[in-house]
């Protein structure tokens, strides 16, 4: 096993695109870190570096204490997975998983050994003479992720590994490659567009956006103290709501400094520099934050637009200052379409960001403070 470390990495296409910027990012050895972010920000052109499929424009990577440049993708000690599983067609998968340990020269009783344990430890046993075109999607991303396990490397690279899958096998999948991260702890980078899979698997979580580093943290640090607007509102279902306004001085009774968009004035329980009367402000707050209980602060009344009730869980749309916003509801929550909602944010829910790139964040409720609630 080995750490991964990137210094000032960038790549630059040949076409003159830069798809990641002078990036540096460390993970530990056994650590398993995703890498997150939408479609063409960079993820996979950062993994494939890492596992020497591309080349860097510029700065090192370091498997362990080797800086890794110039070596080839097989020197490198890095097993890689993708999303379309990259099967040998012809081969049945005993010989998929044996491939590379055979074209390493690996001797033949430790081969089965490693093909049998890999197998048993994903439930192929019974599959292991069937060819790829006989088994299902599901199968095959077993076989594939068994292959990787065979090579016993020093790090798993993942690509999008599951995003073939439909819905219920990504869950159990997801499931077993954290099982199996707890069993090995094997060095992972794992790349997906997924923010739900990010934050389920990841004991770190590295977001890009447009080939820029934007943070990295733990999912739980990255639901409560996002760096920027972009990470707050990447990371979460529903994303979080988003309301454009000002500062303006405070309010006489709390001496709270107060948030002002249109008729809405919402007290900001903090007094925290950053919050300037007068500064142009966004004001972020997660769905799941909002409540129909007036013991917390008042947002504002609202009239209530599309409802989807799940069962588990309300979201009611609605608009906020002709800004669209939604709100998630108990499950149990009786409202309908131009019903008239008071709706309420408890005083540490709220975070506040700048205006101008890159738009950060520069206050937060405090958290743990329930008797600042009025
Ligand atoms: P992601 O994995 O986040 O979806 P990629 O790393 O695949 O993103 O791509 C990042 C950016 O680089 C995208 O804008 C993509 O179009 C561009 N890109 C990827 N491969 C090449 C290439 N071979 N030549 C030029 N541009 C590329």
């Amino acid at each position: 096993m080995a750490s991964i470390r990137l210094e000032n990495v960038v790549k630059r296409y040949a076409n003159g695109h830069v798809a990641v910027q002078p990036t540096s990012l460390a993970v530990a050895d056994g650590e398993f870190l995703v890498l997150v972010g939408p479609s063409g920000c960079g993820k996979s052109t950062t993994l494939r570096m890492i596992a020497g499929l591309e080349e860097v424009t510029g700065g090192r990577i370091f498997i362990g204490d080797r800086c890794v440049n110039v070596l080839s993708p097989g020197k490198r000690d890095v097993a890689m997975v993708f999303q379309n599983y990259a099967l040998y067609p012809h081969m049945t998968v005993r010989d998929n998983l044996s491939f590379g340990l055979r074209m390493r020269r690996t001797p033949k009783g430790d081969i089965q050994k490693r093909v049998g344990d890999a197998a048993e430890i994903l439930s192929i046993e019974s599959l292991l003479d069937r060819r790829p075109a006989e088994l299902s999607g599901g199968q095959r991303q077993r076989v594939a992720v068994g292959r990787a396990i065979v090579r016993q490397p020093a790090a798993f690279l993942f690509d999008e590994p599951l995003s073939n899958l439909d819905a219920r096998l990504r869950v159990q999948m997801r499931k077993e490659l954290a099982q199996l991260h707890h069993r090995f702890r094997t060095t992972t980078v794992y790349v997906t567009h997924d923010q739900v899979e990010a934050m389920t698997l990841g004991e770190r979580i590295a977001v890009m956006h447009e080939g820029v580093l934007q943070q990295v943290a733990t999912p739980l640090e990255l639901y409560d103290r996002p760096a920027n607007r972009f990470v707050a509102t990447f990371m979460g279902s529903p994303a979080m709501n988003l309301l454009g306004g000002r500062v303006v001085g405070k309010d006489t009774r709390t001496s709270h400094a107060v948030f002002q968009c249109g008729t809405i004035r919402y007290p900001l329980a903090t007094t925290t520099e950053a919050v300037e009367p007068a500064a142009s402000r966004t004001l972020g707050f997660r769905p799941e934050h909002l409540t129909l209980d007036d013991r917390h602060l008042p947002l504002a009344i609202v009239s209530v637009g599309v409802v989807e009730q799940l069962g588990s869980e309300t979201l009611v749309y609605f608009q906020l200052e002709g800004q669209p916003c939604v709100a998630r509801l108990d499950g149990q929550t009786a409202v309908r379409r131009g019903d008239r909602l008071s709706l309420h944010l408890p005083a540490r829910r709220w975070f506040l960001f700048d205006d101008c790139e890159p738009f950060r964040l520069v206050a937060r409720g405090k958290r743990g403070s329930e008797e600042e609630e009025k």
